[in-house]
């Protein structure tokens, strides 16, 4: 294994960002490479973990002859980021500096060829330049699996609809409940990023019966621990020898994926129409019927008629539900998967 500090300029005199990049060279120039980051929005850390539980287990391997595809890893891709607090509290989703999602407005490019990104000479904000160099490091790789989590919810995937469902496996594998099929815009997130030259190709060139790209949701904010970490790096190592990137003769094929899968546009984002305190009836994992009470806000608490009640819009599973207890008119209280599309449905991603 080899390890390689990047450097990202800061934007004021005196500051530097610097992140590790792990490789392990391949010994066949045939088979599929892989490339894997976590925590790019900063505070999403289950896959840090489980890249804390792979690694030794690609460490093996490679003292074996058996990595066969190059593999990169980046356990922890936002150094910009993980520095931002705010009185006390961490600000891992956008950039303070620009107000910009350090998961969107990443650059498309035409083809696989990353000569025409930005350098860290360019005169862009940190982050735009963390960004290209994430693409830079990333692009080329058969697998690129972009390693995130939700608020509170199911072990979930983001996957393009033209790459489903060829990456059943990868659900199986990681024991994904439900996978989230997008087409057209995802706000340009680093999974869009990563798969979008591919798109421009002809299909006897863009190779997607095989190419995986996928925004991974490992559960919640607050999973975190080491039982889970060893469940999803052993999930990781498993499709790493699914795929042929890594050989072991004693991991057994990939059974068939059970999960949900269904296009954005049936994902219930349930907005909230007032603030106040928020009372769940239903956690993730819960299966709803359409009239079911969801949650509940207490917009004037212990007032009579102070309470405003929220009901499932359509069947269908929870997926997720906010950490944070209190909430604002215009926010999401929760995902629910249906089985039909929601007439709430927005263009673009899910969430800002
Ligand atoms: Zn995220």
């Amino acid at each position: 294994m080899l390890k390689s500090i990047e450097t990202i300029r800061g934007d004021s005199q005196g500051l530097a960002y610097q992140f590790p990049v792990l490789r392990f060279d391949g010994t066949d120039p045939a088979a599929p490479s892989a490339y894997l980051q976590a925590a790019l929005h900063a505070d999403e850390l289950p896959g840090t973990a489980a890249i804390d539980a792979l690694m030794p287990k690609l460490r093996a391997a490679e003292a074996e002859g058996r990595i066969r595809g190059r593999i990169t890893v980046v356990p922890v891709a936002n150094p910009i980021g993980a520095a931002q607090y705010l009185y006390g509290d961490h600000q891992g989703r956008y950039h303070t500096g620009t107000r910009v999602n350090f998961n969107r407005d990443f650059p498309l490019l035409p083809t696989p060829d990353t000569a025409g990104l930005p350098d860290d000479a360019a005169l862009l904000p940190a982050d735009a330049r963390l960004k290209a160099r994430l693409v830079a490091l990333s692009m080329g790789h058969d697998i690129v699996l972009d390693l995130h989590c939700d608020d509170e919810g199911l072990d979930y995937l983001y996957i393009h609809a033209a790459l489903w469902p060829q990456m059943a496996d990868l659900a199986t594998d990681l024991g994904a409940r439900a996978v989230l099929l997008w087409e057209g815009s995802s706000d340009a997130a680093f999974e869009e990023a990563a798969l979008h030259p591919y798109l421009q190709m002809s299909p006897d060139a863009d190779g997607l019966d095989r190419r995986v790209v996928t925004t991974v949701e490992f559960r919640g904010r607050a999973d975190v621990d080491p039982r889970l970490a060893a469940t999803a790096g052993e999930g990781l190592y498993r499709f790493l020898v699914h795929r042929g990137v890594v050989a072991d003769a004693a991991v057994a094929a990939a059974a068939p994926w059970d999960g949900v899968a269904v296009p954005l546009e049936n994902v219930e984002m349930l907005r909230a129409p007032v603030a106040g305190p928020v009372l769940y009836h239903v956690a993730p994992g819960d299966q709803v019927a359409a009239g079911d009470r969801l949650a509940t806000i207490l917009h004037a608490p212990g007032e009579e008629g102070g309470r405003t009640d929220l009901f499932a819009p359509q069947d269908g599973l929870i997926l997720t539900r906010r950490t944070v207890r209190t909430i604002r008119p215009g926010e999401d209280l929760l995902k629910l998967l249906g089985a039909r599309a929601s007439a709430d449905a927005r263009p673009g991603a899910l969430e800002d």
